[in-house]
């Protein structure tokens, strides 16, 4: 009811939840009530969550805030969520995000901007919150859930996270079941929690992991107790710092986290090394080329026969012009456009068999920096803080909002686990958020360390 009641309060002003389930939420809890009574209770029994417009809920508003998806009430459960329930956690509502996860500030959603909680001391400028997952990062930065569902296909978990203060991981990849979460890039997806503590983020991201049948992608491994390496001693670690993350016009204070972020790990014993890897500036030119390509896949199914909304039309091929048309934003349009172009014949070895060599060479440059003994990577996890909504510059042209990318679409292009966690401020007292990057399957040294972090 206090999760309820803040929502009541404030959503008005940050536009975090596009649909809230009170009456299931009371359903939910007084079922959880009773396993609490009976000794039962699930690892998540009785939290409130909120979970992202992507995920799939039975019966709920799952409309991966987009026009196309009018009306679309699904007949089944992502798998994620349905984890999430069995282990007795209470869903919400369904949070706002950038259209199909397309963007890194939630202003292409249908349903308007989301407001980070936080501005600039003394300012009444609203900011982003970040994207794709804004609402997730707003939600719960302000409290109104404890904890939130997520997805990243190159930054949509970890930069609304260092935006809004929270703490956001991106597991490895085939970690979390993808079946049920609407597809963007299916080689990237990954789903992972939003959090306020990597406690929490530890807890949620056990509870969300699994292997499924129904996803041939996740993966068979024992899922850890990832709780019991918050806190362990970091002390001999080798933690590597790759020179070509020190990008050009980075800001001082990013360099200045990055330098705080660094010492604390030596005051606390790891071992701090300089690593290269020499591919890293070709990952988003590659990323903004195998995405888009999947995404033009992906999205060939919103057709206006199957799901949500019809544009009538003078034959079947206007009524899906005329859908696709009206149901797409221009941000998801123009990755449709790209899509197609890297994929047509003419194009398709320039561009798409060339990026994904690209993103063999990206992962071989992480698997020699593991060979070499490096236990974790660490960088800065966005190139700047929270930006104001709507600001010219960032829209001035797209790549500059590609740009937000920066710093984490290689651990996507590699699969890795990648976390981002707050770490301090800017001058405006904006948080910013430092990025752990792991090895396959090893979530557990990201919380260890950043535990030291946090
Ligand atoms: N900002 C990136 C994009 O627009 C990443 C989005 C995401 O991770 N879902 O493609």
């Amino acid at each position: 009811e206090a999760f309820l009641d803040n929502i009541e309060a404030a959503n008005g002003a940050l536009n975090a939840y596009v649909a809230v389930t009170g009456d299931q939420a009371r359903e939910m809890a007084k079922a959880s009530d009773e396993k609490l009574a009976k000794g039962e209770a699930g690892a998540l029994e009785g939290i409130p969550l909120g979970i992202k417009d992507l995920f799939a809920t039975k019966g709920v508003h799952t409309q991966a805030c987009s026009h196309i998806l009018d009306g679309f009430k699904p007949a089944y459960e992502s798998t994620v969520t349905a984890n999430l329930w069995a282990d007795g956690a209470v869903m919400l509502g369904k949070l706002n995000m950038d259209e199909f996860a397309m963007g890194s500030s939630n202003e292409t959603s249908h349903y308007g901007n989301v407001i980070n909680p936080f501005r600039k001391a003394g300012s009444n400028q609203d900011l982003v919150p970040g994207g794709s997952s804004g609402g997730s990062a707003a939600a719960v930065a302000a409290r109104l859930c404890m904890g939130a569902t997520a997805t990243d296909t190159g930054g949509s978990i970890r930069q609304p996270a260092a935006f809004t203060g929270t703490v956001g991981i991106k597991p490895t990849y085939g970690r979390c079941s993808r079946w049920g979460t609407i597809a963007f890039a299916s080689s990237l997806d990954q789903a992972g929690p939003i959090t306020q503590t990597i406690r929490d983020s530890a807890i949620m991201l056990k509870s969300m992991a699994s292997v499924d049948a129904k996803d041939t992608t996740s993966v068979d491994m024992p899922v850890p107790d990832y709780e019991k390496a918050i806190g362990k001693s970091v002390k001999g670690l080798k933690i590597g710092i790759p020179a070509e993350y020190r990008i050009d016009g980075m800001p001082s204070e990013i360099e200045e986290l990055w330098q705080k972020g660094i010492q604390w790990l030596k005051d606390a014993g790891a071992e701090i090394v300089d690593i290269t890897l020499p591919h890293t500036k070709y990952a988003l030119p590659a990323y903004y080329i195998v995405a888009p390509a999947e995404a033009s896949s992906n999205l060939a199914r919103y057709d206006g026969v199957r799901y949500g909304l019809r544009v009538p039309g003078t034959d079947i091929a206007d009524m899906y012009e005329s859908t696709r048309a009206a149901g797409f934003g221009s941000e998801v349009q123009r990755r449709i456009l790209i899509g197609t172009y890297v994929l047509s014949a003419g194009y398709y070895d320039a561009y798409y068999l060339k990026a994904q060599k690209v993103r063999s060479l990206i992962k071989r440059d992480f698997d020699l920096a593991w060979a070499n003994g490096v236990d974790a990577i660490l960088t800065p996890a966005t190139p700047s803080a929270a930006f104001g909504i709507a600001d010219q510059d960032m829209h001035s042209d797209p790549v500059k909002m590609y740009m937000q990318d920066v710093f984490t679409v290689t651990v996507n292009m590699a699969g890795l686990p990648g976390i981002s966690v707050p770490a301090g401020c800017d001058k405006n007292g904006l948080p910013l958020g430092l990025q752990l990057i792991g090895k396959p399957f090893d979530e557990e040294t990201l919380f260890q360390i950043g535990s030291v972090i946090e």
